[in-house]
């Protein structure tokens, strides 16, 4: 990388946008995935979008690589710098720009965190719902370029479903306002969707225009344990064969409980070889009836255990534990190759029968659990870091996992993206004329390949 390159871009920005410390360097050279490290020549820190359009113009022109970065808790390396060059960090584009009842829009720069846009949209009486479990941690952009979901994604769509706007900075500096603020849209093509889980590989996204949704006013939420994954997953037929459409259904199987209940010390989910968390919302004499008939469908379907939970603290206290399902297998000190599969609903039983096989082939655990509602399931392969045998055994699982899923029509990632994680399955994973297809946009929007490069075009 040519350093004198970057001085002259360094002075051509407002002081400290552009940085070379070490420390800094350091911390934008990974995310979440483990194996990621990759260090940039340089971290870019602008404030605004005119910022943002000086670095990709100048960038473009010189062929230096930029690798957009939200929060950096990515689980698959997509914001890791693979080819070096400018890590460009979105964390100070932090403020909400409007929050409007009228309109049902919010307006934010990408930098801001996930759940305190949620918690600052809720205090207006408006709903965001998409709802990732690192919402604490992750920002807003990441979550458009990964097209991140959520346990309530079930019910209420993923990201994708709330972008009525954009404004992406494109690799050669343009700056292209996507989308509006109308909540329909028929205006040429879809472009602002387009960016939606491009990983920034087409561009830098400056600015969101979000669609929100009345709040419900009331929550109601049920935890059923059973003997057996299949089980529950069978329970989670009969609740849709019964006509309800819960806004979450989510299920963690008995290593992921164990690993839960160390970290929490929260006895919820104790001794059940597989726990299932519904939450319904809405009006709350319609909610509490509606749980009333669940509670009774459960039963029959052979759940060992019930609870249910009223209101918003009660709920949440579920869903404390369930977000430290994922921080949980971590303390075990195995490491996790963590999966996010997606597999057609029908399958669900048939995939729990194949991953309890799939353990005892290797002999290692493999802890499922996830948005079992949409067929999204987190499957880990919990192997010892410094075991070889073991890290052999956990690829060949992974690798058997994915051939299976794509048997089944499935998708090797239903949420967290491809990055450099999944890169390896990249052409297992997709037909030749997809991939053509992606070539071409790239090569459309990014002729000169800056924009990410290393990653899945
Ligand atoms: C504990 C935990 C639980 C998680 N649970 C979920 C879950 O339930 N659902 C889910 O979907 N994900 C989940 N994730 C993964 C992660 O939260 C999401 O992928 C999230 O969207 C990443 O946001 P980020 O701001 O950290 O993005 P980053 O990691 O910084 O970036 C992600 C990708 O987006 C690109 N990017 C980021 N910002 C921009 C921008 N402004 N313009 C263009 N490109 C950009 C990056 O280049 C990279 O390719 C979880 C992560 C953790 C740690």
């Amino acid at each position: 990388m040519d350093r004198s390159s970057l001085l002259e871009l360094q002075q051509s920005l407002p002081e400290g946008v552009l940085t070379f410390d070490e420390a800094e360097l350091t911390r934008c050279a990974k995310d979440k995935w483990q194996p990621g490290f990759s260090m940039p020549a340089a971290v870019a820190l602008p404030r605004t979008t005119e910022e943002v359009a000086r670095i990709l113009r100048f960038a473009d022109q010189r062929r230096i690589p930029v690798t957009p970065r939200g929060a950096g808790v990515g689980y698959c390396g997509g914001a890791v710098p693979a080819k070096g060059g400018i890590v460009l960090s979105v964390e100070r584009m932090n403020k909400i720009l409007e929050i409007n009842p009228a309109d049902f829009v919010v307006v934010t720069q990408p930098g801001v965190i996930t759940a305190q846009l949620q918690e600052q949209v809720e205090a207006k009486g408006l709903f965001y719902p998409p709802d990732p479990a690192g919402r604490a941690e992750s920002s807003i952009g990441g979550n458009v370029s990964t097209n991140a979901g959520g346990p309530r994604c079930l019910k209420y769509g993923v990201t994708r479903d709330y972008i009525l706007g954009l404004t992406v900075v494109l690799p050669d500096g343009t700056i292209c306002k996507t989308g509006g603020r109308t909540h329909k849209n028929k205006t040429g093509f879809d472009l602002a969707r387009f960016f939606v889980g491009a990983e920034g590989l087409l561009g830098v996204v400056t600015e969101i225009i979000l669609k929100v949704i009345p709040l419900p006013p009331f929550r109601s939420c049920l935890s059923a344990g059973f003997a057996s994954m299949p089980d529950a997953a069978e329970a989670i037929c009969r609740v849709f064969e019964a006509g309800f459409l819960p806004s979450a259904m989510e299920l963690g199987d008995a290593f992921t409980l164990e690993a839960a209940w160390k970290r929490t010390g929260n006895p919820v989910f104790k001794g059940s070889k597989a726990h299932l968390i519904l939450e319904l919302d809405g009006q709350e004499s319609s909610v509490r009836g509606e749980t009333e008939q669940l509670a009774h469908i459960l039963r029959n379907a052979h759940a060992l255990s019930l609870q249910t939970a009223n209101g918003t603290a009660e709920c949440e206290a579920i869903w404390d534990v369930r977000r430290e399902f994922s921080y949980g297998l971590k303390d075990t000190g195995l490491k996790k190759l963590n999966n996010d599969i997606v597999i057609p609903r029908g399958k669900l039983v048939e995939f729990f029968i194949f991953t309890d096989q799939l353990q005892k082939k290797y002999g290692i655990p493999v802890a499922c659990f996830g948005h079992a509602g949409d067929g999204n399931i987190h499957t880990n392969v919990m192997v010892a870091p410094d075991d070889p045998r073991q890290m052999e055994a956990g690829k060949k699982a992974v690798d058997e996992l994915f051939h299976q899923v794509i048997a089944w029509e499935g998708k090797i990632t239903g949420e967290h993206g491809i990055g450099l994680a999944k890169l390896p399955w990249w052409n297992t994973g997709t037909s030749p004329e997809e991939r053509e297809l992606h070539r071409r946009v790239k090569q459309a929007l990014d002729p000169n390949g800056i924009m990410n490069p290393g990653k899945f075009v």
